[in-house]
């Protein structure tokens, strides 16, 4: 059921009464755990075929062939990887509407962890002409699912170097702050406008701003990212200016 409640007043203005509203959600909740369900069955069943195409592709790259057929090859694995990563993010979201999110937490050096994920984005950032700068601690451990927090930096770094324009950079920080783990990742890329702040952490979103820069994206890497963060206890948060750049900063407990 979903309650809702709302005061009565005579047209004098004097409260005379409540309304109490309860309205039965129970075919709504079926209908979008089918959904999910429908949503993760098709994932898993997408992701076996895409597997053994990128195995054979990464195969036929490592093969003496002349340099246009490897040109042209490696266009169609850089796209069967976005594929890929296009299908594991849908069954995640799924999986995370139909059972929540699965989280195996360990002690995780997040300082090690963060310092990988920025070096594994700077392949991407050098293409993209964008300065990469990360200020980390020797060591920073904290009780998390290392694969999720992964993706999490993961996600908002790349969409840092993705969203900023070539001379821009991208800084990532990572601290303890009032006794809990604090990541900022500050870009001085396109911005977001103020009206879509709080709707880039909604399911398929894409801002103003990237489309009209035909800039590509699902519109699903902020959604898993929250839930992530939701998941282990921790906030998320951005604040942008149009133009200038955005920060995003997540807190985690230790
Ligand atoms: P995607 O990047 O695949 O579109 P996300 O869920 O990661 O999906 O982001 C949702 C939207 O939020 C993006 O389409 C973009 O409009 C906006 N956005 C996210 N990160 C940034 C950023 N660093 N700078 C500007 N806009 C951003």
């Amino acid at each position: 059921f979903t309650t809702s409640a709302r005061q009565v007043r005579a047209p004098s203005g004097e409260r005379v009464g409540a309304a109490l509203a309860y309205q039965e959600i129970t075919d709504l909740l079926r209908a979008l755990q089918v959904k999910d369900q429908f949503v993760s069955s098709v994932s898993h069943e997408l992701r076996t075929p895409l597997t053994a195409v990128l195995g054979h592709l990464e195969m036929l790259c490592e093969e003496d062939l002349p340099g246009d057929v490897v040109d042209r090859l490696q266009v169609v694995r850089r796209n069967a990887e976005r594929l890929r990563t296009l299908v594991s993010d849908l069954l995640l979201v799924a999986q995370a509407g139909e059972v929540g999110l699965e989280m195996h937490r360990g002690d995780v050096d997040l300082a090690a962890l963060v310092g990988e994920a920025v070096e594994t984005a700077r392949a991407a950032a050098d293409r993209a002409g964008v300065t990469l700068d990360a200020d980390l601690p020797t060591s920073l451990v904290a009780r998390v699912d290392e694969q999720r927090v992964r993706q999490v930096v993961d996600n908002l770094v790349s969409n840092g170097v993705k969203y900023t324009e070539r001379g821009g950079s991208v800084e990532v920080v990572l601290g303890l702050v009032a006794g809990a783990v604090e990541l900022t990742v500050r870009d001085t890329g396109i911005g977001i406008a103020r009206d879509e702040l709080t709707d880039v952490f909604t399911r398929f979103f894409r801002g103003g701003a990237a489309l009209e820069r035909h800039i590509p994206g699902t519109g699903l890497g902020l959604e898993i990212v929250s839930s992530i963060v939701s998941a282990h206890g921790g906030t998320i948060a951005v604040d942008s200016e149009p133009g200038r750049g955005s920060v995003f900063t997540v807190t985690l407990p230790v």
